[in-house]
């Protein structure tokens, strides 16, 4: 593309450049150009919306069912355990805070954990035990009675335990309240574009991204990652795998509503009433080979598997009709830790959300920006 002295100049140099328009990348870029406000703060996002997990996925502000958290509790110790609910109860506390509850469509209506087993509610004990120094208050309750309420069908669902300190969130509303909060503190967003590689000079970081058929060099000081599973087209040595989720969503039925956020099968599932339409996804433990990819798509055996669970025990009788269905692509390791690092002088990095971005992206983003600030090597 033949670029005027304007383009090749103001217009392509940046102080930092965030790539990645999810969670991370927008905390990360509103954190560092609210602590800069002369700073110019750029984020490059290849969708026309972000288009890796942040817009895709299901809005629960969750973090972690009891059968979730005791299977968590096999490989790593309690206090460490403790020290991750608090990051993720925490790290929603900031997104609200940020944003603001009405803005981001904020519902707390509490969670519920759906057990087959009818012997869930055994630890509800141990775990309001172990969350008491954090919650100050009971977190589980075992709340079965309320199964015939929700319509769900009483001799597969044995147990309902309720988590008072759950809730969800209207994941558009939320990415839109980000970006207009970064644009209102200056930060410049560039959609469509796809970063295709980088090179680290001694005066600064140089950006080779295609727009279209065009392909342009943009500068900046900095440049931060923030492309998650998409990571490793960029920085192949980085610690992560990709994992694929699906949500499906129901026809919308008259009268048709359900308050609160379910899961089910160790957190693997969940669903949730959006409007008068049921939204249920996951199962992505199904097919792990199938789904570790960072191919949008939708796995055969995990639709019907979905399909199959709302006319068995979500929803029996009632008739409802899939409408269609998505998915999102998040990034797992071999532990729970999000990645935020600087790899090189000008490079940094933040990924690795697993399934908790809604309640640990905001930090994460906020830990980033944070890091941007110790230049010492440049
Ligand atoms: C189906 C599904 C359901 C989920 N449900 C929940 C939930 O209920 N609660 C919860 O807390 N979490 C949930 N998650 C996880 C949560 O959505 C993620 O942890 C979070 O969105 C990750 O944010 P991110 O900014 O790190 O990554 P992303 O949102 O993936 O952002 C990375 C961005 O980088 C862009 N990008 C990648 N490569 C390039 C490139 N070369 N050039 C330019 N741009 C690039 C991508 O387009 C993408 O928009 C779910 C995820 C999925 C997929």
């Amino acid at each position: 593309m033949s670029l005027s002295y304007w383009e090749k100049s103001t217009l392509s140099e940046h102080d930092l450049i965030v790539v990645g328009g999810g969670i991370v990348g927008m905390s990360t870029a509103l954190h560092y150009q609210i602590k800069h406000p002369k700073s110019s703060v750029a984020i490059i996002e290849r969708g026309l919306f972000p288009s890796g997990a942040s817009t895709k996925n299901a809005g629960f502000a969750c973090f972690g069912s009891i059968s979730e958290l005791s299977e968590d509790l096999e490989s790593t110790s309690q206090d460490n355990l403790l020290a991750l609910i608090e990051s993720r109860y925490k790290g929603a506390l900031q997104l609200r805070n940020l944003l603001g509850d009405s803005e981001i469509g904020y519902k707390p209506e509490g969670g519920f954990e759906l057990d087959f087993t009818g012997h869930t509610h055994e630890q509800i004990d141990r775990f309001n035990e172990l969350l008491k120094p954090l919650f100050n208050a009971d977190v589980f309750s075992n709340v079965t009675p309320a199964i015939k309420d929700f319509g769900f069908r009483a001799d597969k669902v044995k147990g309902l335990i309720k988590n008072t300190f759950e809730g969800s969130i209207d994941t558009g509303k939320m990415v839109r309240a980000f970006q207009r909060k970064c644009a209102e503190s200056g930060v410049h967003f560039y959609n469509q574009t796809t970063v295709l590689g980088y090179e680290e000079l001694a005066s600064s970081a140089k950006l080779s991204v295609q727009v279209g058929i065009e392909k342009v060099t943009l500068a900046a000081q900095q440049i931060a990652f923030c492309t998650n599973a998409f990571s490793k087209s960029l920085l192949p040595d980085l610690d992560l795998k990709p994992g694929r989720g699906m949500v499906l969503v129901t026809k919308p039925v008259k009268g048709f509503s359900l308050q609160g956020t379910f899961h089910y099968h160790g957190g693997y599932h969940y669903f949730r009433g959006v409007g008068n339409r049921l939204l249920l996804g996951g199962g992505r433990q199904l097919d792990l080979p199938g789904e570790t990819t960072t191919e949008q798509g939708i796995n055969d055996t995990i639709f019907s598997q979905l399909q199959q669970d709302v006319h068995d025990f979500i929803a029996p009788g009632k008739d409802l009709e899939i409408d269609y269905a998505w998915s999102g692509v998040m990034a797992f390791g071999a532990n729970k830790k999000p990645i935020i690092q600087r790899v090189s002088p000008r490079i940094s990095v933040a990924a690795r959300l697993g399934g908790m971005g809604i309640a640990i992206g905001t930090r994460v983003g906020a830990e980033l920006a944070e890091l941007l600030d110790d230049l010492q090597g440049i």
